[in-house]
């Protein structure tokens, strides 16, 4: 072991395919749809390297063709989840051992896998089982996933770097351990590429893990899984389960030896976890971390300077890519008197312009949202928006779940501020809009600060360098990521990690150092090459 100081290939972002008509790209994902979506997989628990079938099954459907089955997966039972703590307890005893060149090469693997013989596969996938058009499946499941897996390992070794001052007689070094124990990795159904990164990132540091992937992303986490295996993720280091999530959560978060929570999904959710863990510090052995990436109401301030075109376009994208599925986007907007009518335009004549269907047809921009719960939901409060007299909605409002989850992008219009779109995150395709006086603007910033819980994502349109400034300033605490004159969804690996403060998480940035620091327990070594021999200093003497 340690028998040179290696580089690691120099990180770059994987470039994004076109999928333009006639390209091979568009031609091989449409040959890996038709034949995934026309034949049934069965996916099993992953425990110890071995596939694990219950017998107790749940269908796989894709959103947009909710009575059309691909597959079937199996759910754990409590014994099942107590044997994935068991193994990967065992397989630590290797794997926290194991050189971290050997590791860095895995996950390499893993991205080349992903980026090559994987990517139709890994994007039809992701189309088929969570409604994502193309470009979608593209930039998340398949370019943001191997960029986690490629930058990742270039900050592990930029943290291995970070060591102390040392002395001629005392030689000061830092070793990154693993946290003690194992940990667990709960992931969303909104992005493939976090599913992957949020075991992956523990594993590559040194950890071991127990994984409970969304039941809404089973498809693309058996690509996952599948892309692991050949990866050369050893046995029992990553640990798949599915099923239902109050039991697992509670078998894991029960256990002594659980040591960290890496969590994506609703802010509720997070709390509640986090109480949990609370309630069971006494019986850790150690302090466990906690690092969870939650909710979003995220906004866009147009300012009396910006160009209407700008602000229509980062709406029509921010707002409605991925049905509004993202937790970065654009859900709430305020726009200046003077330039309304010409913005309001523009987005009618976006939306208009969208065509809604199967992810197959790649005309389509907009596809089906995640789950008939969801579907309910959003219907619940645009069915309301209809009926109350402070709002009006300009565009959509239609939703239809007879054949898949479909809602009609919607743009509300508020007289009130604080009416309730403005500030619950619904996470669909529906955005609301609040017409403000141009002069009002410092009190728009303010309200614009105080109408959400959450602080994700922002963004600032104008062509006024003092209005930016401004903005900057009085949207400080806002947004862990903040836009000037860009939509606020699009965060890419390498370029902007991503977090956001108050009820949208812990704000560790996925996809940096930052997020892998808390994923290790750093022990310092001091290693004197003389030891005294005396007790006594010298100004002890006569
Ligand atoms: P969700 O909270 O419903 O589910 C997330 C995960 O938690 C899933 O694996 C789910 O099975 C699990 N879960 C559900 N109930 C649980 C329970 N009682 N105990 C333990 N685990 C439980 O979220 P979702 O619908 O999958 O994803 C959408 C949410 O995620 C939105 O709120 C969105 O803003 C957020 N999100 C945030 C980020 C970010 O980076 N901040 C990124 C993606 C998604």
């Amino acid at each position: 072991m340690g028998k040179g100081f290696f580089n690691v290939p120099i990180a770059i972002n994987e470039p994004v395919k076109s999928y333009a008509p006639g390209s091979p790209e568009r031609k091989e994902v449409l040959e890996a749809y038709k034949t995934m979506f026309n034949s049934k997989i069965d996916v099993p628990l992953y425990i110890n390297g071995q596939n694990i079938t219950t017998g107790n099954t749940r269908t796989i459907s894709p959103p947009h063709d909710h009575q059309h089955i691909v597959g079937t997966y199996h759910l754990a039972e409590q014994s099942h989840i107590d044997e994935a703590i068991s193994t990967a307890l065992e397989a630590r005893k290797t794997w926290s051992l194991m050189p971290w060149e050997q590791r860095a090469g895995i996950f390499l693997k893993a991205a080349e896998l992903v980026a090559g013989p994987y990517r139709a596969k890994i994007n039809a996938a992701t189309m088929i089982g969570q409604s994502k058009n193309i470009y979608q499946a593209e930039i998340d499941s398949a370019c943001e996933l191997v960029d986690f897996l490629r930058f990742n390992v270039q900050y592990m070794t930029d943290i291995y770097h970070e060591q102390p001052e040392s002395t001629s007689d005392a030689w000061n070094r830092i070793e990154y351990r693993p946290l003690e124990g194992f940990t667990y990795a709960v992931s969303p159904f909104n992005f493939t590429a976090i599913a992957g990164n949020l075991p992956a990132c523990m594993a590559l540091m040194g950890n071991v893990v127990v994984w409970k992937p969304s039941d809404s992303q089973v498809y693309s986490a058996k690509v996952i899984m599948d892309i692991f295996e050949e990866a050369g993720v050893p046995p029992g280091v990553i640990n798949v389960v599915f099923g239902d999530p109050v039991m697992i959560s509670n078998t894991v978060l029960a256990s002594p030896d659980f040591s960290g929570l890496h969590f994506t999904g609703s802010t509720f959710i997070f709390k509640e976890l986090w109480k949990q863990i609370g309630n069971n510090i006494h019986n850790y052995k150690t302090y466990p971390r906690i690092v969870g990436e939650t909710g979003g109401k995220d906004f866009i301030v147009a300012h009396k300077s910006a160009n209407p075109k700008h602000v229509a376009t980062a709406i029509a994208r921010g707002a409605f890519e991925f049905q509004g599925q993202k937790c970065s986007a654009a859900s709430r907007a305020y726009i200046p008197k003077s330039i309304w009518a010409e913005v309001k335009a523009l987005v009618l004549e976006d939306v208009k312009s969208f065509k809604m269907g199967s992810p197959e047809d790649m005309s389509n921009f907009i596809t089906a949202v995640i789950h008939e719960g969801s579907f309910d939901k959003l219907a619940k409060y645009i069915d309301q928006a209809k009926k109350d007299s402070e709002v009006e909605i300009i565009a959509g409002g239609g939703h239809d779940k007879s054949k898949g989850y479909f809602i009609e992008p919607t743009v509300i219009v508020t007289k009130d501020p604080k009416y309730t779109t403005m500030c619950t995150e619904l996470f669909g395709p529906v955005i609301t809009i609040y017409v403000y006086e141009d002069n009002a603007y410092a009190e728009t910033l303010k309200l614009v600060d105080e109408t959400s819980e959450y602080a994700l994502t922002g963004a600032i349109i104008s062509k006024d360098r003092y209005a930016i400034t401004q903005a900057t300033e009085a949207l400080q605490n806002c947004a862990g990521n903040f836009y000037i004159n860009d939509k606020p969804t699009g965060a890419v690996v390498g370029q902007q990690p991503f977090g956001g403060a108050r009820a949208s998480g812990t704000n560790d940035k996925a996809g940096s150092p930052q997020n892998l620091l808390r994923w290790v327990s750093p022990r310092m070594i001091k290693e004197t090459f003389v030891t005294p021999l005396d007790y006594r200093y010298p100004f002890l003497g006569e």
